[in-house]
């Protein structure tokens, strides 16, 4: 039995795990992007160094992060945009903010590393059971370390195996925590649930540097390709950089793959007993459109913002306390007009909010340096997102063999998204700050890179729909396993369902 995945982000590596601890034979192909080879060396080097590094020894490793109090643009590892590169075939209106990769890891180079389990509410009208869909999460344990705490975020988003190690917080943010602790029963009652937040880091080989925005150079932030790597270094898997796939093709004893060497652009061809998609919901989204010739699909979004959070108590000196910058905590409530629990996550000082404000007063911004690190150094933010039922979708059409994205408006996003602010208003003395509320600003449609659907699971599956099992009806050797077959995209994070999700497909797929 040989299989294909095709991806190596995320999902394709969480499957990858199922099928190679059911012992088949895996190619893993993907696009192949890398960090340039001048950047990783530099890399290499701060690795085998303890810091503090020096300003040069971090030079370009930082420098095009674009912070703004438009928020960020583009995250980019180690200053570069390797991850984004070569995508060609998206073309997008300018409300959509999209995020595809051809990397070898695909966006996991960038991604926050925050992980939250969706809860049973958030899988209303699924074809699979919530037991099911997290059926594989201690497997995939064995890949993914963890660190968070057991705490009252439990009761909605059990831990299948505890955290490997208590989240280190920021003085400010164990502050801030510390004070929704001591307010917990009126929190409660006013809906509020919170907690420490669960992030996919070693905690064994991480230094406290604070570069976490930029790039981790310990490698302690979790990437699909270290784990590849090491399957390749073990001779586990076949691995395919440097390919797109274009297009699959099936026969009665087998399925094909067509793609394109990306650096000669001479066709390949590849044939298996199974494949496994995991190129991305966007990847994914095209090259299902050209194998189905099905020309238009309506992708889930979660509904992104963001803004600064001023606590009251302030935290002096906490910006110059390197800690990590991912995010700290987890704050969740329903909004008012809503059915459906939206999920906060608050990050504590970091340059790159101390670049944002910066950026907020313009040309005086040198001048007022001293001002505005005094604010960098109070300022929480929080990234918040809504449930998919509350976004705003995202058109997807095959137009001259592109995928071309249209943002479809939801008629209520923007009143939730006051309503939550309204309701962080009225509880701001148990909440112990607010909300900067003209600093808020609402992503387009897909900023956030919480992008799902377009082939949903679904128990009876009509034409543009799989199986549970991912399985496009009638093409019972292919496997779509990324997040473009969540039937609703919750407002937690993102990624460790739909890992769980492509782990359960390949544990369970017949081969
Ligand atoms: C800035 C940022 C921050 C994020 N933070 C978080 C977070 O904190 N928590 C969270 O849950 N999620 C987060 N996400 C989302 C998360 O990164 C994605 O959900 C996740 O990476 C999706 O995994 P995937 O494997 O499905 O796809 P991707 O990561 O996009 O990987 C796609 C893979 O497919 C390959 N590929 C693509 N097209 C083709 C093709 N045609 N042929 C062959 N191979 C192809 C690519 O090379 C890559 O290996 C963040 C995303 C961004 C951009
Ligand atoms: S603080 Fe962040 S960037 Fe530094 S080693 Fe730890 S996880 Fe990596």
């Amino acid at each position: 039995m040989h299989v294909v995945v095709i991806g190596s982000g995320p999902s394709g590596v969480a499957a990858a795990h199922a099928l190679l601890a059911r012992g088949v034979e895996v190619t893993v192909v993907d696009g192949g992007e890398v960090l340039e080879p001048h950047r990783a060396a530099q890399v290499d080097a701060l690795r085998a160094m303890a810091p503090p590094w020096t300003t040069l020894q971090l030079d370009g490793l930082r420098g095009n992060l674009s912070a703004s109090r438009r928020g960020i643009a583009q995250k980019r590892a180690f200053g570069s945009d390797f991850v984004y590169r070569g995508v060609d075939f998206i073309r997008a209106d300018a409300d959509i903010h999209w995020s595809a990769s051809h990397a070898t890891g695909g966006l996991s180079h960038v991604w926050g590393a925050a992980v939250l389990p969706w809860a049973e509410a958030d899988l209303a009208g699924w074809p699979i059971t919530r037991a099911a869909l997290f059926d594989r999460e201690a497997s995939l344990r064995e890949i993914v370390p963890m660190i968070g705490a057991q705490d009252d975020l439990d009761a909605q988003h059990p831990w299948a195996v505890a955290p490997d190690a208590a989240l280190p917080l920021s003085r400010p943010m164990r502050q801030l925590l510390g004070h929704w602790q001591d307010n917990r029963a009126h929190l409660q009652h006013n809906g509020w649930r919170f907690g420490s937040a669960r992030l996919a880091v070693d905690l064994k080989t991480c230094v406290r540097c604070g570069l976490c925005l930029h790039g981790c150079p310990r490698g302690s932030i979790w990437t699909a390709s270290a784990v590849l790597q090491r399957w390749v270094r073990e001779g586990r898997v076949r691995h395919l950089p440097g390919l797109q796939v274009q297009v699959l093709r099936q026969h009665d004893d087998a399925i094909e793959v067509q793609a394109l060497d990306r650096r000669s652009g001479e066709p390949v061809q590849l044939t298996a007993d199974r494949v496994f998609l995991a190129a991305g919901t966007l990847a994914s989204a095209w090259i299902l459109a050209r194998t189905f010739g099905r020309a238009h699909t309506r992708l889930l979004t979660s509904q992104y913002f963001l803004a600064p959070f001023l606590p009251e108590q302030a935290a002096r000196g906490a910006l110059a306390e390197a800690e990590l910058t991912l995010a700290q905590a987890f704050l969740q409530v329903t909004p008012d007009g809503s059915q459906h629990a939206a999920n906060l996550q608050f990050y504590g000082p970091n340059d790159v909010h101390e670049a944002a404000i910066a950026r907020t007063w313009g040309p005086l911004a040198r001048l007022l340096r001293p001002v505005t690190t005094r604010a960098a150094d109070r300022l929480l933010s929080l990234q918040g997102y809504l449930h998919s039922a509350d976004s705003p979708g995202i058109d997807a059409r095959l137009v001259d063999g592109q995928l071309q994205l249209a943002a479809v408006a939801h008629a209520g996003s923007a009143r939730l998204v006051e309503a939550l602010c309204r309701q962080l208003h009225r509880d701001r003395a148990a909440l112990g700050g607010r909300l900067l509320r003209p600093l808020l600003r609402v992503g387009a449609a897909g900023e956030g890179a919480h992008v799902g659907g377009g082939w949903p699971m679904a128990a009876q599956p009509e034409a543009g729909q799989t199986d549970v099992l991912g399985r496009p009806p009638g093409w019972p050797r292919l496997h779509v396993v990324d997040a473009s077959v969540l039937p609703s995209v919750a407002a937690a994070t993102f990624t460790w369902t739909a890992m769980n999700n492509a782990a359960r497909i390949a544990h369970e797929a017949p081969l």
